[in-house]
């Protein structure tokens, strides 16, 4: 596979090198796998982007989603994409082999989804809906629902939405007004206004199986009150249900995927059932959004790695300027210059910094299920649950701004729509608003996940970035001192120092939550990027160990790929993490200004 959106020799780096998830294979869950059926699943997702997702991305996006004759119309090409992945079995990589999945592991189906986000977003996300609709009703569904329900959503007759927005329920969902009446029969009427609705209507497959929170005639008011239901477009009988489209959004990236407008129940006629418990779908739905926000991280990256790559090849390309003064010295490539190769670092940094971090996430919701004890599974789920905000917001934010990079590499050519970047920054922009938006994530991890369990997750996350500093330090000390092993317990001690800054602020920030939590969270955004900072450092301490395991038998392209990572190492260590941490001060100050300000002097 040229690399043109992702790097299949940084997957095997990061999965084997720095993971190591043939280690799952000792679970029976996926004992029937090796290395090889790993490998042999990502170099399927390789070939299938690059000859089905990445050649329409551009079309995709110049011919969106159209209402023609009542009918949404994509172009054909998405329709045949998908097919191309449902067929490969990439809808249910993580099903059951029962249930006709290929029982992956969590972090090597995330490694193959990377792929096809990174060659186009907007197509992988119906995919990736179907996908997450499809494990909802697995996990809550009762036999019935699962037998109606899943075969078609796992081999793509099938796809899926997640319908919670309404217009005056956005971030705040406990304002959803969308309403549930009980009909009999486990049946229930529903009526709302939708908005936002990703994937909400086309004619990819036979069915759509839309996942709606509404309410009860009963409920409590808040989120205490809110339940889920399964709405199919295409009711068991073959009669279409009353859902109706009542418009297209248009949008300044993602084109390619459908954004509507629902009314469920217009004609009184919407008629949908449970899954799960009633009153308890905000619980179920965040069981998707927390996968979906992992999705979200993967996708971001995986943008920040195709921006990464396509600015890495013009930067090799695009003569200009020389590097000595005399006038008739030749003009060099600008990767020559000191200014772009700071830009390529960066974005590297954030690229496959942000993408180990997802895939780490990935392994967690893996051992979650499959580690040996009852104690390990369960810092596995504290420590996903403490990270998904970080993963989410992190890798959105920085990776949008390593787009930015990428364009600021094609100087004006960047800014027009002759080259890929300005897409992809478009396509990436999306990752900080939906699936909450940033500065919810950010309140989340401060005002819920860091003190959660007496900060027990903490204490699980500073153990382990403990044990890669301290294999960092006895490297150093056992190996003798090459200067890479040096640096590597150089960057050891500098993150020991960032966890214990980090740690430090958490508490200033907690102590202050209680009495004053509009003051406490007014720093929740600042505090994320610095938990973010932190948490990407330590992957690139655990990338910088795995290189530089490797860097003895290593020659020609796997050499320079290992030098590119200790390269990369160093720049975050040197040139972005001692940025990062001049907010500490920052933080601890717990600047009232912000919860003080009066809305009138704005
Ligand atoms: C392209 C796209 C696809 C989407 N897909 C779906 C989908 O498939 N299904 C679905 O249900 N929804 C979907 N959404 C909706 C999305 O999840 C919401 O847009 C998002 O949650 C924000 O809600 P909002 O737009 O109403 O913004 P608002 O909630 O009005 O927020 C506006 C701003 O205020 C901030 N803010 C709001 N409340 C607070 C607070 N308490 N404290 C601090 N800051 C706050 C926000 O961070 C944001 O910056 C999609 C949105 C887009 C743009």
């Amino acid at each position: 596979m040229p690399d043109t959106f992702i790097r299949r020799r940084d997957l095997g780096f990061l999965l084997h090198d720095v993971l190591d998830v043939t280690a799952l294979t000792r679970a029976t869950r996926y004992a029937d796998h090796s290395r090889d059926t790993f490998d042999a699943a990502i170099d399927t997702a390789c070939r299938i982007a690059q000859e089905k997702f990445a050649p329409h991305h551009r079309a995709a996006d110049t011919q969106e989603p159209a209402l023609v004759d009542g009918k949404v119309r994509l172009i054909p090409e998405v329709g045949m994409a998908l097919k191309a992945f449902a067929d490969a079995g990439f809808l249910a990589a993580t099903f059951d082999e029962a249930d006709g999945g290929m029982q992956l592991p969590r972090v090597v189906a995330n490694a193959c989804w990377s792929v096809f986000k990174g060659a186009n977003v907007a197509t992988d996300t119906y995919a990736t809906l179907s996908i997450g609709v499809a494990n909802m009703i697995d996990a809550f569904g009762t036999p019935q629902q699962r037998e109606r329900f899943l075969p078609g959503l796992l081999n793509g007759r099938f796809f899926g939405t997640m319908v919670l927005t309404e217009p005056q329920a956005g971030s705040s969902l406990a304002e959803i007004s969308s309403s549930a009446v009980p009909l009999g029969g486990g049946r229930y009427r529903i009526k709302g206004s939708k908005i936002f609705i990703t994937a909400g209507d086309h004619e990819l497959g036979e069915n759509i199986i839309h996942l709606v929170l509404a309410r009860l005639p009963d409920a409590p008011p808040g989120v205490k009150g809110i339940s889920l239901f399964v709405v199919p477009k295409i009711r068991d009988d073959g009669v279409a249900n009353d859902v109706n489209l009542a418009g297209l959004i248009h949008k300044m990236g993602s084109r390619g995927t459908t954004s509507a407008m629902l009314n469920f129940g217009e004609r009184g006629d919407c008629v949908g059932e449970l899954l799960g418990q009633p009153h308890q779908g905000l619980a179920c739905m965040f069981q998707m959004m927390n996968e979906a926000r992992i999705n979200v991280g993967i996708a971001s990256s995986a943008l920040a790695c195709a921006g990464y790559l396509h600015s890495l090849a013009y930067a090799r390309e695009r003569v200009q300027g020389r590097e000595a003064p005399d006038p008739r010295s030749p003009q060099v490539p600008i990767v020559r210059h000191a200014d772009v190769r700071r830009m390529l670092l960066a974005q590297k940094c954030v690229a496959e910094g942000g993408l180990l971090l997802c895939l780490h996430g990935a392994l967690l919701s893996d051992l979650h299920e499959v580690a040996p004890t009852a104690a390990q599974r369960d810092t596995a789920r504290l420590m996903l649950d403490l990270l998904t905000p970080v993963i989410k917001a992190w890798c959105a934010k920085h990776g949008t701004l390593a787009n930015s990079l990428a364009m600021q590499i094609h100087g004006g050519y960047g800014y027009t729509r002759e080259y890929a970047v300005e897409q992809i920054y478009r396509d990436n922009r999306l990752n900080s608003i939906h699936e909450g938006t940033d500065g919810i994530q950010a309140m989340d991890l401060l005002g819920r996940k860091v003190g959660t369990a007496s900060g027990a997750a903490m204490q699980a996350l500073g153990a382990e970035m403990g044990t890669t500093i301290t294999e960092a330090r006895e490297a150093f000390a056992q190996c003798g001192a090459t200067p890479e092993l040096a640096a590597a317990a150089h960057w050891a001690a500098q993150l020991e120092r960032a966890w214990l800054d980090l740690e430090a602020t958490t508490q200033a920030l907690l102590a202050c939550l209680p009495h004053e939590p509009r003051r406490a969270l007014a720093q929740a955004s600042l505090y994320l990027d610095t938990f973010g900072h932190t948490a990407i450092a330590w992957m690139w301490l655990r990338q910088a160990l795995a290189a530089i395991r490797r860097l003895g038998d290593a020659q020609g392209d796997d050499m320079r790929f290992l030098r590119g990572k200790l390269a990369a190492a160093h720049h975050f260590f040197h040139a972005e993490l001692p940025l990062a941490m001049g907010a500490h001060a920052l933080l601890r100050s717990l600047d009232p200004a912000l919860a003080e300000l009066d809305d009138a002097w704005l």
